[in-house]
């Protein structure tokens, strides 16, 4: 019974079992091999373990060499076509295979066992869980791609450790935070906010945004990036919420460019609100001394009274100044805004450029509650400046001083090192409050509407000292006055006045300069080249104690020079034909002695530089001013 019993047990254990005798041959094979081959007995009976084309050669070997082997076969049934018949086509099974070498008590062979197990299954499981591995391992490596590409980080809180752990496709070294240390980077302004987001979640409270934008603080810096976190919950089988995954976003850029964005069309804004007000102001600006002009003008023709004739005079004059110091500030900027601010350095004797501009300026003064004072410490000053820019940035300091101070006193002058000059301009005016003093330079800022201005003068000092290399700025305290001061580098050579000497002006000088100006001037022979009939008979009354020849044209006026010797010429420089600047280059092949005065309604610094340049003494903008003339023609012809 037991031997029965025992004779069951190969057939019936779940593992393939084959005997061949001592030459390898196969003499007995149990069921389970049987099922595993898809075989019957017949099929292998007597098949050669050393033909079996799945054990390698190398085992092979071995075995004759008297040693068992183990192998595990990824099986191959169509290998064994040649080898047996077997009804198993087309699949692969996986066997773990081991030989034993049988042996009787002296060590002889006595034949093989082979036990086989079938290990297909696990195989298959091992396999799918290889790929299923790889795939995670890829999906970190993309997500991590994405999330760098995307400056996205993905921290998980674990609610009941109170710990952030940040997602890392490198497992072994993760990054982990705690609650507090996160609490204490956020802005401090942003932590009720983050706070408040933990208990909703937390609490499973619905929120109107799942996104929020926090400030923190860079790692060892002292900045705050912007991050934008997007989260969700994660419950457990409860449904209590144990982690909550953020995705955190660096949008710094973003905001800065934002912030940018804001700024530039503020800016925008501004500039084009300061332009309207601009606009408007300078029809206003336009009109009134217009009005005045057309209006007095009017007046004049109808009235005999000689000291109102002398009155509306002045008037016409006053308003035409101010319309040409509008034209030539609006000139000023449209060159300022395409940035070409022509300046011609030229050697300055500053002693008696100052002079005559405080003189100018004494002029201007019409309040006698103001008096302006010149301080000049210098018995010699030369320097090296644009000559025309230089009095602009004066004149401008000046008028505004003049306009700005009801009474007073207004102080001009200017000091010098070896390698700059400062000038300024103080007075005891309105003054500028603090909070409106970073508006002072900027383009069509206008502090008081009631003042006459466009608010572009100052603007335009401080373009010239940008451009020239040079500093404008200015110290002012309300109710108590203005100090505007321009800084020009230079080479300065300098003289200065004895420690005893009086520093202001003298009188003498206001004498001489009396002298200068009422000086007659008459008789001369004065041709002038102009083609408007309104112009000529202007300067024809303006001259009129002395004896004119008129050309209407270029070539008239070479004709006439080289009929006749004149003490100086006017040249208008657009007419017909021949332009003035054609007319006195030609004039000069041959006459280099005859002074020609450019006299243009072209305003601009290039029409000067073209004048002299075609051979002019001297470049004169109209409208033509009597005193002007005067002292051209008391210059050139005395
Ligand atoms: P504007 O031609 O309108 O005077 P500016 O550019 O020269 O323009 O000056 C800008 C503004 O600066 C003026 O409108 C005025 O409010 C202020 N300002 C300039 N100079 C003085 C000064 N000396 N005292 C007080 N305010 C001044």
């Amino acid at each position: 019974m037991e031997n029965e019993l025992l004779s069951l047990v190969p057939e019936y254990i779940p593992l393939g079992l084959g005997v061949y005798d001592r030459d390898g041959y196969l003499k007995y094979a149990n069921n389970t091999t049987l099922k595993m081959f898809g075989v019957t007995m017949k099929d292998i009976y007597n098949i050669n373990i050393f033909d079996d084309p799945n054990i390698t050669a190398e085992d092979k070997e071995l075995l004759k060499q008297g040693l068992n082997v183990s192998f595990e076969t990824d099986y191959d049934f169509d290998l064994c076509e040649k080898f047996y018949e077997t009804a198993i086509k087309g699949i692969r099974k996986y066997f773990v295979t081991k030989v034993t070498i049988m042996q009787d008590s002296e060590g002889n062979r006595q034949g093989y066992i082979l036990t086989c197990e079938d290990v297909t299954l696990k195989k298959m499981q091992e396999q799918k869980i290889i790929e299923s591995y790889k795939k995670i391992k890829s999906t970190q490596k993309e997500l991590s791609l994405a999330l760098n590409a995307g400056k996205l980080t993905s921290w998980n809180y674990y609610v009941s450790e109170g710990m952030f752990y940040k997602f890392d496709v490198q497992v072994e070294n993760i990054e982990k935070r705690s609650l507090q240390f996160i609490y204490e980077s956020i802005h401090p302004d942003d932590r009720s906010k983050f706070v408040a987001l933990l208990e909703a979640v937390t609490h499973k409270q619905k929120l109107p945004e799942n996104k929020i934008t926090l400030r923190v603080l860079e790692i060892n810096s002292e900045n705050y990036c912007y991050y934008s976190f997007v989260y969700s919950a994660v419950e457990d089988e409860e449904g209590r919420v144990v982690i909550i995954t953020f995705i955190q976003r660096d949008i710094t850029e973003d905001i800065i460019y934002q912030q940018n964005l804001i700024m530039a069309k503020n800016k925008a804004e501004e500039a084009d609100k300061l332009k309207s007000t601009f606009l408007a102001n300078m029809s206003h600006e336009i009109r009134t001394p217009l009005n005045a002009i057309v209006g007095f003008s009017e007046l004049l023709t109808e009235t005999d009274d000689t000291e109102e004739k002398l009155e509306y005079k002045q008037l016409i004059e006053t308003n035409s100044e101010i319309l040409l110091k509008l034209i030539g500030d609006i000139l000023d900027l449209s060159k300022i805004e395409v940035g070409s601010i022509d300046i011609n350095r030229q050697k300055l004797n500053l002693c008696q450029l100052c002079d005559e501009l405080y003189r100018s300026f004494q002029q201007r003064i019409k309040n006698p509650k103001v008096t302006l004072k010149f301080i000049n410490p210098y018995t010699k000053c030369v320097a090296y400046f644009d000559k025309y820019r230089f009095i602009q940035v004066f004149t401008n300091f000046v008028t505004n001083a003049i306009k700005y101070t009801p009474q007073g006193e207004i102080t001009m002058g200017y000091e010098c090192t070896p390698e700059r000059v400062r000038i300024y301009v103080r007075d005891s005016g309105i003054g500028i409050p603090d909070e409106k003093k970073h508006r002072i330079f900027n383009r069509f800022e206008k502090l008081d509407t009631f003042a006459q201005g466009t608010g572009l003068g100052l603007s335009i000092c401080k373009a010239i000292a940008d451009t020239t290399g040079g500093e404008v700025g200015f110290e002012s305290k309300v109710n108590a006055g203005s100090e505007f001061w321009y800084i020009g580098y230079s080479e300065v050579e300098y003289i200065e006045k004895s420690e005893m000497s009086d520093t202001e002006k003298s009188p003498k000088d206001i004498e001489h300069s009396l002298v200068t100006s009422s000086i007659k001037i008459k008789d001369l022979s004065i041709l002038i080249a102009e083609d408007n009939n309104s112009n000529f008979l202007l300067i024809k009354k303006l001259l009129k104690d002395n004896q004119l020849t008129r050309a209407i044209t270029g070539v008239e006026a070479i004709e006439k020079i080289k009929a006749q010797t004149f003490d100086i010429v006017f040249m208008d420089i657009r007419m017909p034909v021949m332009n003035g600047l054609e007319a006195t280059a030609s004039i000069r092949e041959f006459n280099q002695i005859t002074p020609i005065i450019a006299l243009t309604a072209n305003a601009f610094e290039s029409d000067r530089e073209n004048a002299l340049a075609a051979g002019c003494n001297h470049f004169m903008t109209k409208p033509v001013k009597k005193h002007e003339l005067m002292e051209l023609l008391s210059k050139y012809c005395r």
